[in-house]
């Protein structure tokens, strides 16, 4: 079986003739913008064939919501000015407006439908603003991501009623009653969409995949942009669930864990996007009225707090209120101490160890292998001119490269190293039990993994490289006294270390950057004075 015709089978009796179509110019632009031949004319000439496409793109390149901040007033003119993405992800929104508009449903609220539609993709582009990735990009997904949804209520009008339940839930539940209700999903349904809008694959993979965890190796844009689409739905259901409790929980805690989020951070994403709805419906020419407050979701939330404990003293006896908020505040104290051993443990920006955590971790192991006498191996990295980075791109982009190396270290090293982050950019990789070979292996895997990293920021891609230097240190066991000595000297130990992998790091800089410099003959056990031989190693 083919694996296009498998896909049709599990969307029951879904078939690509029963899928909405955007405007035909819309299907040749997507071509047009997908072929690396393209020159601006031919791309005007085409849009030019459209005249709704026409107005629309006018009123819209020159609205300050697309912010070119220049006037246009012909279509070759946008077509240059915009560039083929933004323009391609113009196009986009205006053939899921326009296939909405062409299909209307009775009993289908469509103006709802739009507003979590805008939310989402406002929320999107908020998010991706803060995390340094393409914003209108980031909103395309948004507006695009639950397109299948709609889908589905085309194909199946019977069900349109539907909506009113759902929209009230949050994604996960809405993703089951999806699965219930049609047997299928709107982001299965996505997928064969994807191919009959020639969506391309920035666009396409974050739509497939925000209901998935993976893990596999995907592109650092692709995954950023897929959990910006993944949090974009929860941002929604912040202000349409009936439980605006637990999806802020849950948005806080997704936000935090993809993108560093604190909760203050993740609030004012909150409070931003009432007043970009408004702004997107209108840009967009859709009429919806007037937006929720992030000051009422937060109102409405204490009401459903204060009346569920008035429920439950209606309700429970006395012996079970009493266990049940005994095991409330268990679960309260646990979240609290766990809150409190991140934020004392953990970067925040990049969920890595935090320099006071290192020196307690880097002396523990000291000790440990000074007992067993196995090699431990200290690496110290340094991004190359990440200043240059911060300067042309900002500093919030500076931030999402530091994000996206951080999880370059979490997938390439084992669970049993550390990766801490000891200064602005600057991190150390702890490596228990690794001799000079594995030590050198691991610190050279990172720097090929770092020196491919791609980001996009506008109409360019950003690259980096990053400079090491490392050393293998070991403990010549001898007999239980001078392991107690050892132990004594441990913090002196652990200075020596760290200075000669500096010394090495910077070996490596001197000599060009994007390389290793591994310490070849650590003496430091056996004399505070010698000073061990640094060679610089280049790629290795
Ligand atoms: P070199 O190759 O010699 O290391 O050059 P460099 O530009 O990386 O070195 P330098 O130490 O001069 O600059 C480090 C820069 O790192 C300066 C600072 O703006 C940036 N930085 C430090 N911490 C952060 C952070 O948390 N976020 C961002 N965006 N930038 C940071
Ligand atoms: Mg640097
Ligand atoms: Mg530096």
């Amino acid at each position: 079986m083919s694996k296009k015709s498998s896909l049709i089978t599990k969307l029951g009796r879904i078939t690509p003739g029963d899928l909405p179509t955007p405007p035909e110019v819309a299907i040749r632009v997507m071509h047009a913008c997908a072929d690396a031949k393209l020159n601006s004319r031919k791309l005007a000439k085409i849009i030019s064939s459209d005249t709704a496409l026409v107005a629309e793109l006018l009123r819209v390149a020159n609205s300050p919501f697309f912010g070119i901040g220049h006037k246009v007033s012909s279509v070759s003119q946008a077509v240059v000015v915009m560039g083929t993405r933004s323009l391609r992800n113009f196009v986009l929104s205006f053939s899921a407006r326009e296939s909405l508009r062409a299909n209307t449903l009775s009993g289908f609220d469509a103006l709802s439908y739009w507003e979590t539609v805008l939310r989402r993709a406002v929320g999107a582009r908020r998010l991706a603003e803060m995390a340094g990735a393409d914003m209108d990009e980031a909103f395309t997904v948004g507006i695009l991501q639950d397109f299948g949804l709609l889908t589905l209520f085309l194909v199946y009008p019977q069900h349109a009623a539907a909506w009113e339940q759902l929209r009230g839930m949050n994604p996960d539940e809405r993703y089951r009653m999806e699965r219930e209700t049609f047997g299928t999903t709107h982001d299965e349904v996505a997928r064969l969409l994807s191919k009959s809008w020639a969506l391309p694959d920035e666009v396409a993979f974050p739509i497939a995949h925000h209901h998935t965890e993976f893990h596999d190796a995907v592109s650092a844009s692709q995954l950023t942009l897929t959990r910006i689409s993944t949090c974009a739905d929860w941002i929604a259901a912040v202000f349409a669930a009936t439980d605006k409790r637990l999806a802020l929980a849950r948005c806080r805690k997704l936000l935090g864990d993809y993108f560093g989020l604190n909760t203050a951070k993740a609030d004012a994403l909150f409070s931003a996007v009432p007043e970009h709805v408004a702004e997107a419906a209108g840009v967009l020419h859709l009429g919806i009225g007037p937006q929720l407050s992030f000051d009422e979701v937060l109102a409405r939330a204490n009401r459903e707090l204060v009346e569920t404990s008035v429920q439950s003293e209606d309700r429970a006896p006395r012996l079970e209120r009493a266990l049940a908020e005994r095991e409330r505040l268990a679960d309260e104290l646990q979240v609290a101490y766990e809150r409190l051993a991140q934020l004392a443990y953990y970067d925040p920006l990049t969920a890595l160890v935090n320099r006071r955590r290192f020196d307690e971790l880097f002396s523990a192991e000291i000790a440990r292998h000074s007992r067993s006498g196995k090699p431990l191996s200290l690496v110290m990295m340094d991004l190359d001119h990440f200043k240059k980075i911060n300067d042309s791109h900002g500093h919030p982009f500076g931030d999402a490269v530091l994000q996206a190396v951080s999880g370059v270290l979490k997938a390439t090293l084992r669970s049993s190293d550390v990766a801490a982050r000891i200064g602005g950019e600057e991190m150390c990789l702890l490596l228990p039990e690794t001799d000079v070979e594995g030590g050198r292996i691991a610190a050279e895997r990172v720097r090929a993994a770092i020196e491919k990293l791609i980001f996009p920021h506008g109409a360019i891609e950003v690259q980096l490289t990053a400079s090491f230097g490392g050393l293998t240190w070991r403990f010549a066991v001898q007999d239980v006294k001078a392991i107690r000595e050892a132990l004594q000297r441990v913090p002196e130990v652990m200075g020596e270390i760290m200075s000669c992998a500096d010394k090495a790091l910077y070996a490596s800089k001197a000599a060009g950057r994007n390389r290793l410099t591994w310490v070849d003959e650590p003496s430091i056990e056996t004399s505070a004075e010698a000073s061990p031989a640094i060679a610089a190693h280049g790629k290795v």
